[in-house]
């Protein structure tokens, strides 16, 4: 199926929505972005459930971003910090700075001032955050969400991690996150 982009009369596609038939199509999508030099300094919030393939996104975006060696998932850590050493630079040269967060665990609010969240989400490079619903009214504005949704298909298998397909939905929120839903058209 073709992802079909809505068109407001008078405004830019703040929506797309599209298929991801297997983990290769993740992949692209992800590698789409990373295409596109606003993903340098953007927010990105990630909804679905558990196992809809957030943190598999993620992987593959860091992967196309340059981020080399195990990326390991912040479950636990709640912020894994990244570095796109084969990747973009920053404005001074220095490596593309990624942050990547999952606020699962996350229940002191204090914990965001205490952790240093406010200065992370204000420093440049991309920010990615997993479970934003659970840092509402803390988190700062998002350039774009990108909801994943497991298809409903029949269990071929009970190997949860064979292939299979997600819907999505991404949502521009602000200039960036257009950006960022224009480099999606094919
Ligand atoms: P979440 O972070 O949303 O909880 P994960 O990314 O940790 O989810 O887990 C998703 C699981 O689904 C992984 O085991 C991944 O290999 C599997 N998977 C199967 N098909 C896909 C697909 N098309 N896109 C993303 N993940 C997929
Ligand atoms: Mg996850």
């Amino acid at each position: 199926m073709p992802p079909i982009v809505e068109t407001p009369a008078s405004a830019a596609p703040s929506l797309w929505h599209g298929r991801w038939a297997n983990e290769a199509d993740t992949q692209a999508f992800a590698t789409r972005l990373a295409a596109c030099p606003a993903i340098h300094n953007a927010t990105l919030t990630l909804q679905g459930d558990l196992g809809a393939g957030k943190t598999t996104f993620v992987r593959h975006l860091l992967r196309a971003l340059g981020v080399r060696g195990r990326i390991k998932s912040p479950t636990y850590a709640v912020v894994e910090p990244h570095s796109a050493v084969d990747g973009p630079s920053g404005p001074t040269g220095a490596p593309l700075a990624i942050w990547h967060f999952d606020f699962y665990r996350f229940t002191d609010p204090r914990e965001w001032e205490d952790a240093g969240f406010r200065e992370l989400f204000a420093s440049p490079g991309l920010k990615l955050v997993e479970w934003p619903e659970r840092a509402a009214g803390l988190m700062p504005a998002v350039d774009a969400d990108i909801h994943i949704e497991p298809e409903d298909t029949m269990p071929i298998t009970s190997d949860e991690d064979a292939d299979s397909p997600r819907s999505v939905s991404f949502t521009a929120l602000t200039p960036t996150g257009q950006h960022l839903l224009a480099a999606l058209q094919p």
